[in-house]
């Protein structure tokens, strides 16, 4: 899955929600998530992201945005 870290603190690009073809992102609480269960891994938004906000969780240290994905994700 892909995660969204806090490059995306307050921003107000919505590019990645249009590339999308699953639809899995969600509004957290100041930042977007990707639902983690929803998301098919196909990399369209990461390149979409001004912010370079959205990784792929198999860069190291990402575990904290991870669970904060699945979390607020998880509230709708
Ligand atoms: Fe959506 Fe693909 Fe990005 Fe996952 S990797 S959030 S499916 S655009």
């Amino acid at each position: 899955t892909y995660v969204v870290t806090d490059a995306c603190i307050r921003c107000k690009y919505m590019d990645c929600v249009e590339v999308c073809p699953v639809d899995c992102f969600y509004e957290g609480e100041n930042m977007l998530v990707i639902n983690p269960s929803e998301c098919i891994d196909c990399g369209v938004c990461e390149p979409e992201c001004p912010a370079e906000a959205i990784l792929p969780d198999t860069e190291s240290g990402l575990e904290n945005w991870l669970e904060l994905n699945t979390k607020y994700s998880a509230e709708w």
